[in-house]
């Protein structure tokens, strides 16, 4: 395995090589069996509490094979409240070798598939169909939880001979659908489908983006591009879909938006690795963008721990807001301030659903970007610089601008005047009744207005280049019990309701001299 990578473990090969002609197959010596013939072997073993990220079963395959069918099983020993179980991913690499960025790469179903089958016309989703090669193909299996007891595995391989069937040709979606030029589009850039571990169809997943009123979506299922060959009958003049991967490591996931389709960005590698950095430059150089995905999910493995260096965005809103969506965004916010101290570039905010299945709603929350067109290239140019701000559904409208000596900045934009030049603030909004409309500058929250019942309303508060670094809008639901969100107070609740909208800054330049 590649130093660069994970903590790996290799097993003793399982050959079919001069098997043909063991457990069912008909066949004998060292010819090949009969088009049709199937031959299965079994492995068992045991990985103790402690085991490498990935751990890989080699399997040498002979000529003459069109199909190969693997299924693997592990026990669940029971353990104490607070102790992880066993938690076991698959995936697989053929002749091409496991090498990190290597070619070898076939497919990963994490744990959501206890089987997969790979032919040259056909594989199960999360798969790569192509040639069933012969020479050293290789069983990943990655066992992420570890029960006390240690985990028993058992994997069958079973194989078919015969000639391949004709060629999978990939329906890769265009680039482009038919938008309003220069305009704000709306898009969830984070979705799964039954090609990893959600259970919806690509159908259904689109139907969904348009039903959410959505322009564009992207596909990001976790560590594979096979998704990405099926997208093109469901996109359309009125849907773009952008391919994309939701690279899923052990010290974090993380988006590669824009990917182009059929790149693959590998996953094998944590925080301590010098990996990372490589990955997200090869997905830079492919036009692509790289976006840290709910940074503080408390799920096993979902904690972002790369830093935020190498990244384009970071979604700092994941599907419906929760916890640690709050934390997600005081972290960016502390970014915005440092961006402001150091000069450099700033790290723009997106949110996604993360949908994955029933009832999780597609676009809960989304982006609307300022685009030149519905385009992948420019939608990407419009999140890479901020010129987003994120909804939690279509019915809610927002224009956010700052105006002074005659002049007008939006989101993401900068806007430079003296520094003792009165700048106005104002915020359009609609769809969030009785909302709590909050604008916060790097001085903290400084200004507090409510909606009413009709839940549209204009907020404006005036300030100037030397009080504000930078301005920013939330818009937020009412508290549980119908109140508005306690303002610049502390206690031991949460003192906000839900986000309805979340814009990304405007920052505001002092002229020098
Ligand atoms: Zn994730
Ligand atoms: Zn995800």
């Amino acid at each position: 395995m590649a130093a660069a990578g994970a903590a790996a473990i290799t097993l003793a090969p399982v050959s079919f090589a001069s098997a043909a002609g063991g457990s069912s197959g008909s066949a004998s010596g060292g010819a090949t069996p009969p088009s049709g013939t199937q031959v299965t072997k079994t492995v068992t073993g045991h990985l103790d509490t402690g085991a490498a990220d990935f751990v890989y079963l080699p399997v040498e395959i002979p000529q003459g094979v069109q199909k190969i069918s693997v299924a693997y099983a592990y026990d669940k020993p029971g353990v104490p409240a607070g102790t992880p179980g066993n938690s076991c991913d698959i995936g697989v690499f053929d002749q091409r070798g496991t090498k990190l960025d290597g070619q070898g790469f076939r497919g990963w179903s994490g744990g959501f598939r206890t089987s997969f089958e790979i032919s040259n016309s056909e594989a199960t989703p999360g798969y790569l169909p192509g040639p069933v090669s012969a020479g050293t193909w290789n069983i990943v299996l990655g066992p992420y939880q570890v029960a006390p007891q240690g985990m028993n595995y058992r994997v069958t391989v079973t194989l078919t001979y015969g000639e391949p069937g004709p060629r999978f040709v990939p329906d890769y979606p265009p680039q482009r659908a038919k938008g309003r030029g220069r305009a704000w589009y709306r898009g969830d850039c984070h979705l799964h489908t039954v090609y990893s571990d959600g259970k919806r169809l690509p159908s259904e997943v689109a139907a969904g983006a348009r039903a959410a009123g959505l322009d564009f979506m992207v596909s990001t299922d976790h560590n594979t591009t096979s998704s990405h060959g099926v997208w093109g009958q469901y996109a359309g003049q009125d849907l773009l879909i952008i391919t994309g991967e939701e690279i899923t490591t052990r010290n974090g996931h993380w988006l590669a938006l824009g990917l182009p389709a059929g790149d693959w960005i590998d996953w094998r590698y944590r925080s301590r690795d010098d990996a990372f950095d490589r990955f997200a430059r090869k997905v830079h150089r492919a036009g692509g963008l790289v976006v840290p995905a709910h940074p503080y999910c408390p799920y096993v493995a979902c904690q972002w721990k790369f830093g935020y260096d190498s990244a384009d965005a970071v979604e700092v809103w994941n599907g419906p807001w929760t916890y640690d969506d709050e934390s997600a965004v005081d972290t960016w916010d502390a970014k915005l301030g440092e961006a402001v101290r150091s000069g450099g570039p700033w790290l723009p905010a997106m949110g996604n659903s993360d949908a994955h299945s029933e009832p999780q709603v597609i676009g809960l929350p989304h982006n609307v970007v300022l685009a030149e067109d519905l385009a992948t290239d420019s939608l990407m140019d419009g999140i890479r610089a901020g010129r987003n701000w994120i909804a939690e559904s279509s019915a809610v409208e927002l224009t956010f601008t700052v105006t002074g000596g005659g002049r007008q900045a939006g989101i993401g934009e900068r806007l430079t005047l003296p520094a003792d030049a009165p700048v106005d603030v104002r915020l359009d909004v609609a769809g969030v009744p009785n909302g709590t409309v909050r604008f916060i500058t790097d001085e903290g929250q400084m200004h507090q207005e409510s909606l009413p019942a009709s839940g549209s309303g204009t907020v404006v508060w005036r300030t100037t280049t030397s009080l504000a670094a930078y301005v920013r809008a939330e818009v937020r639901h009412p508290m549980a019990d119908g109140t508005p969100g306690k303002g610049n107070t502390m206690g031991p609740a949460l003192v906000w309701g839900p986000m309805a909208a979340l814009t990304n800054p405007v920052f505001l330049v002092p002229a020098k001299g």
